[in-house]
C-alpha cells in the first residue's frame, strides 16, 4: 500500500510539473508567434502554442487532457496583446485547443504510436491527421471569430492560418516529441563527431540565408529569377532528412522557418514583392517542400530500422548457429561447462542481468539449477527455486511462456511470486519452458533488474529458438546418461553371472563375452570342450568328451537354428571329459531381438546340480524299494495263503501218488496225471515267488516296452488273495486294445500296486457287500489311461492336490509316501496322475502314460 501511495503522489508532482511546464512554453510560443504576425493581421504566420498543446495531448493518456487544456489557459490569456477583449480570446483559445484536439484524436487514430514518426505509416497519419485536417477544420472557426471581431477578409485569415498552422505542425510537433523521448539517448550516445555535424546541419541554412540572401542583390541570376535562393535552402534540409531522420528534419526545418518567415516578414529575402502573399508563398514552398521530406526521413528511418532488425536478426542468427553448434554433439559431462558460458553469452549479447537456466527433475518433479549468470557489476545471487515463484514454475510446468514486463502485471494468485520479485528488485523477467521431443525438460530464464524490458514476440520467439537449443541438449544429456546407466547395469548382471554368457552376430561370430565365459573357456578346454573355433565360431568343434561328437553336432545345428530365426530358443545338457571324472554342462541359446539379429549363448557348468539329482534320484529309488519290501510285509498273510494252495495240493496230490505206487499194479496213467498235477502247481508257487523276488528287486530303471493291460493283471494276481481276506471285490475292465508302454516294470507294478492297496483299504470302511475296487484301462489320443476306482469314504475336502506330496497321510500307520512315489513315477513315464471323489462316493485315481509309438516322437 505504502508503495502505491508514493507513486501515486510522485506521479502526481509529475502531472503539476509537466503542467506548468507547458504553461509557460505556451506562454514563450505565443509571445514568438506575435512576433511573427503582419501587422495589421491578427493571425501569425506561426504560431507554436498550438503545436505546443498538440505534442502535449500526443504525449499524455487522454484522461490527462483536461489538465494540461487548463493549464495552458492562463499562458493563452497573458500571451494575448492587451487589446483584445475577453471573449475573443476566449475563443480563440477555443479554436486553438480544438486544433490542437482534432490533432491528437486523429494522429492516435491513424497512428499505433502517436509518438513516432520512425516509418512511412506513422508519418502519413501524422501529416493527415495533425498538419492537414487539425489546421483545415479549426481554421474556419478561427476565421470566423477574427472576421467578426476584427473585420478581417475570411479567406484571407483562413489561408493565412491554414498555412501557418499547417507549417507550424509539421515542424514544430515532431521536433518536440523526438526531443523529449529520443532527444536525451541521442546525445548521451552520440560521438562527437556526430554531435559536430548536427550542429553544422542546424547552422548551415542561417549560412545560407545571411550570404546567399544578403548577397542577392549583386548576382545577375538571382534578379532574373528571384525565387531561385529558396533553392539554396534544400541542401542542408536533405542533409538533415539523410543523416538525422525525422527528429533532424523537423529541426532543421524549424530553423530554417524561422529564418525565412522572419526575414520574409522584416521584407528581406526573395519573397518580399507583395508582404503578405510573400509570406503565402514562403508557406506554401516551405509545406511542399516539408512535407515530402519528412515523409523522406521517415522512409530512410525506416529502411534503416529494417536494416537494423536484418542485422540484429543476422547477429542473432550467428549467435543461434553458434550456441547450436557448440552443444550439437556436446559430450553430457561438457553440458555444465557450456551452458554456464552460453547463458553469460546470452545475456550479455541481449544486456540482460540474469539468466538462469534449469533442468527438470523426474522425482520429485522440480526445476533444478544447471546454470546461473549474472551480468558484471551487480553481486551474484542464487537463482530462483520453484517455491520463490510457484506461479511461474506452474505455467512452466504446463508448457507456457512467462512474459512479465513488470511485476504488476501478475494475476492476484502470483502473490508469492509478486513477493519474490520485489525482494529480489527483479523488474522483467522471461522464462520458457524448455520441451524435447513432446516432453518438458528445463526452463530458461532471463531477467532484468536495472531496467524495465518489454518482450516483443519476436524476442520471445528467438529466444524459444535458443531455448530448443538447451532443450535438445538436456534431452541428448538424459538419453547419454540412460544408456550409460543401462550398459552399467548390462554388464554388472552379465559380470556377476557365473554362466559364460557370448553374444552372437546374425553370422555366429562372437562379438562379446563376459568375464566368466574368458574365465571358465580353459577350464572347458582342459576337459574337451572347445567352444572357440579359430574363426571364431560357435558352430565349433567339441572335441572330445563323453558325449562328445553328438553334442558338438547338437550345439551347432540348435545355435544355427536359433540365429535363423526357425527356434524361439535352445537349450541342452551334455556331459564331457573322461566318464570317472565327468563333468556336465549346460548350454543355451535365446535369440537377440532387434534388427541387427543375432543371439546370446549362455554355457553352465551345471554338474553339482546334476550330481545333486543323481543323488536324489537314488534316494527315491531306495525308498521306492524301502516301501515295496514294506508293502510285501503288508502282504504276507495273503502270499503265505497264496502259497499254501499250490503246496497243499502238491502234499495232497504226492501222497495219493504215494498211495498208488503202494498198489501191486499201480495205474500208471494215474500217476503221470498226478505229477502232471504236482509240477502245474509247483509251477504257480514259482510264479508266485518270481513274481515276488521281481518286485523286490532293487536296481536302475530299466525301461523296455511292455504290456500296460499285462502289468495290471499280474498285480491284481499278487493282491488277489489279500483281497479275499478283506472281502473286496476287485473288477477288472480292460480295453481290448494292445496297451504297449515304454517304461521300467518294476516302478509301474509299484505304482498300481501303491493305488490297488489305497484303494483296498479305503474300502475297507463300506460294509462287506459294497467293497468293490474297479480296475480300468483304455486308449485315447495315444495314451492308455489308468483308472483305479473305490467305492470308500472318498478324499478329504480340498486335499486332491494335498495327498500326492510326502508325508502326507490320514493313517495312523501311514507313511505318506505311497501317493508321492506313484507321482514320480508317473512323470518318469512322461505320464500325469490325479485324484478325484466320484459322483456315486468313493474316490478315482486317474492315470495316463504316453504309448510306445507316442513316446518315440
Ligand atoms: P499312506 O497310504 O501311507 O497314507 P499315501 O501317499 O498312499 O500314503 O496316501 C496319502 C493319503 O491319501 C492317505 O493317507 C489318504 O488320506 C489319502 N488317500 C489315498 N488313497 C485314497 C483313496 N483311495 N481314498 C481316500 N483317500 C485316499
Amino acid at each position: 500500500m505504502g508503495r502505491g501511495w508514493s507513486q501515486q503522489k510522485r506521479e502526481r508532482t509529475a502531472v503539476v510539473f509537466t503542467a506548468v511546464l507547458v504553461c509557460v512554453a505556451y506562454f514563450v510560443g505565443s509571445r514568438v508567434g506575435d512576433a511573427l504576425r503582419f501587422m495589421p493581421l491578427i493571425t501569425s504566420v506561426m504560431w507554436p502554442p498550438n503545436a505546443i498543446l498538440t505534442a502535449t495531448l500526443l504525449l499524455a493518456p487522454p484522461r490527462r487532457w483536461w489538465i494540461y487544456i487548463l493549464a495552458v489557459f492562463p499562458a493563452h490569456y497573458f500571451g494575448q496583446p492587451a487589446d483584445r477583449g475577453l471573449l475573443l480570446v476566449l475563443l480563440l483559445f477555443l479554436t486553438n485547443w480544438s486544433e490542437a484536439l482534432i490533432a491528437a484524436i486523429s494522429v492516435r487514430a491513424f497512428s499505433g504510436s502517436p509518438t513516432r514518426f520512425d516509418t512511412l505509416r506513422r508519418m502519413a497519419g501524422f501529416i493527415a491527421g495533425a498538419v492537414v485536417l487539425a489546421p483545415f477544420l479549426s481554421s474556419f472557426a478561427d476565421a470566423a471569430v477574427v472576421s467578426l471581431f476584427r473585420g478581417e477578409p475570411y479567406g484571407m485569415v483562413w489561408r493565412v492560418r491554414f498555412f501557418s498552422n499547417v507549417l507550424t505542425e509539421l515542424a514544430l510537433v515532431p521536433a518536440i516529441l523526438l526531443a523529449i523521448t529520443r532527444g536525451p539517448a541521442w546525445f548521451r550516445s552520440a560521438l562527437p563527431r556526430r554531435r559536430l555535424e548536427a550542429v553544422a546541419v542546424m547552422v548551415a541554412p542561417v549560412f545560407v540565408w545571411s550570404v546567399i540572401f544578403e548577397s542577392m542583390d549583386g548576382w545577375h541570376a538571382f534578379r532574373a529569377s528571384p525565387a531561385l535562393p529558396l533553392a539554396f535552402l534544400l541542401p542542408s534540409l536533405l542533409w538533415s532528412a539523410v543523416r538525422f531522420g525525422t527528429g533532424g528534419t523537423s529541426l532543421s526545418l524549424l530553423v530554417t522557418i524561422i529564418l525565412a518567415t522572419s526575414a520574409t516578414a522584416q521584407g528581406r529575402g526573395p519573397l518580399t514583392t507583395v508582404p503578405g502573399e510573400g509570406i503565402l508563398g514562403l508557406q506554401i514552398f516551405l509545406t511542399l517542400v516539408g512535407i515530402p521530406l519528412m515523409c523522406l526521413a521517415a522512409v530512410i528511418e525506416e529502411r534503416g530500422q529494417a536494416q537494423e532488425a536484418v542485422r540484429e536478426q543476422l547477429r542473432f542468427e550467428q549467435l543461434l548457429a553458434r550456441l547450436s553448434s557448440s552443444f550439437v554433439h556436446l559430450p553430457g559431462e561438457a553440458l555444465q561447462e557450456a551452458s554456464e558460458t552460453w547463458a553469460g553469452r546470452l545475456g550479455e549479447s541481449l544486456r540482460l542481468d540474469e539468466v538462469a537456466l534449469h533442468r527438470l527433475s523426474r522425482n520429485p518433479l522440480d526445476f533444478v539449477v544447471v546454470s546461473a549468470w549474472t551480468a558484471p557489476g551487480l553481486p551474484p545471487r542464487p537463482p530462483c527455486t520453484s517455491r520463490d515463484v510457484p506461479w511461474i514454475a506452474e505455467q512452466l510446468r504446463n508448457e507456457r511462456v512467462v512474459a512479465i514486463e513488470r511485476p504488476e502485471e501478475m494475476p492476484a494468485k502470483a502473490a508469492r511470486d509478486v513477493e519474490t520479485f520485489r525482494r529480489k528488485e527483479i523488474r522483467s523477467c522471461l522464462s520458457l519452458p524448455l520441451v524435447s521431443g513432446g516432453r518438458l525438460v528445463g526452463a530458461l530464464t532471463f531477467i532484468t533488474i536495472r531496467s524495465e524490458r518489454a518482450w516483443s514476440q519476436e524476442l520471445v520467439q528467438r529466444l524459444e529458438l535458443v531455448g530448443e537449443v538447451f532443450a535438445n541438449a538436456f534431452a541428448q544429456k538424459e538419453a547419454q546418461d540412460a544408456l550409460r546407466a543401462s550398459e552399467v547395469m548390462k554388464s554388472a548382471i552379465l559380470g556377476s553371472l557365473s554362466s559364460g554368457v557370448a553374444v552372437l552376430d546374425r553370422d555366429g561370430r562372437i562379438v562379446a563375452v563376459n568375464d566368466s565365459w574368458a574365465r571358465l573357456t580353459p577350464e572347458w578346454e582342459a576337459f574337451g570342450v572347445q567352444v572357440e573355433a579359430d574363426d571364431n565360431h560357435v558352430s565349433a568343434a567339441w572335441t572330445a568328451g563323453v558325449d562328445g561328437v553328438a553334442a558338438a553336432r547338437e550345439a551347432t545345428v540348435g545355435i544355427a537354428a536359433v540365429l535363423n530365426g526357425s527356434r524361439d530358443s535352445f537349450a541342452f545338457e551334455y556331459a564331457a571329459g573322461p566318464p570317472a571324472a565327468a563333468r556336465w554342462l549346460a548350454l543355451s541359446a535365446v535369440p537377440l531381438k532387434g534388427p541387427e539379429g543375432g543371439a546370446v549363448v549362455s554355457h553352465t557348468d551345471v554338474t553339482e546340480r546334476k550330481r545333486a539329482e543323481m543323488e536324489a534320484q537314488r534316494s527315491r529309488q531306495e525308498l521306492a524299494h524301502f516301501t515295496r519290501v514294506s508293502t510285501m510285509g503288508e502282504l504276507t498273510a495273503s502270499l503265505a495263503h497264496e502259497l499254501n494252495q499250490p503246496l497243499t495240493a502238491i502234499l495232497a496230490n504226492a501222497k495219493a501218488a504215494q498211495r498208488f505206487l503202494d498198489h501191486t499194479s499201480p495205474d500208471l496213467g494215474e500217476i503221470r496225471e498226478i505229477l502232471s498235477d504236482i509240477v502245474d502247481d509247483d509251477r504257480r508257487a514259482g510264479e508266485v515267488i518270481q513274481r515276488l523276488r521281481e518286485f523286490l528287486r532293487k536296481g536302475d530303471a530299466d525301461f523296455s516296452p511292455l504290456d500296460m493291460n499285462g502289468l495290471l493283471r499280474d498285480v491284481v494276481k499278487l493282491v488277489a488273495s489279500d483281497a479275499v481276506i478283506r472281502n473286496v471285490t476287485l473288477a477288472l475292465d480292460l480295453g481290448p486294445e494292445a496297451t504297449a508302454v515304454n517304461g521300467d516294470r518294476v516302478q509301474l507294478q509299484q505304482l498300481i500296486l501303491n493305488l490297488l492297496l489305497n484303494a483296498m483299504e479305503a474300502v475297507a470302511e463300506a460294509s462287506p457287500e459294497k467293497r468293490v475296487v474297479t480296475i480300468r484301462s483304455r486308449i485315447e489320443e495315444r495314451v492308455v489311461h489308468l483308472e483305479v476306482q473305490d467305492t470308500g469314504p472318498g478324499l478329504q475336502e480340498g486335499v486332491a492336490d494335498v495327498i500326492f506330496e510326502p508325508f502326507y497321510t490320514t493313517k495312523a500307520a501311514g507313511m505318506g509316501m505311497g501317493l508321492s512315489i506313484a507321482r514320480s513315477i508317473v512323470e518318469a513315464h512322461g505320464g500325469k496322475i490325479r485324484a478325484a471323489n466320484n459322483a456315486a462316493g468313493g474316490a478315482s485315481f486317474h492315470v495316463v502314460i504316453p504309448l510306445v509309438s507316442a513316446t518315440r516322437t
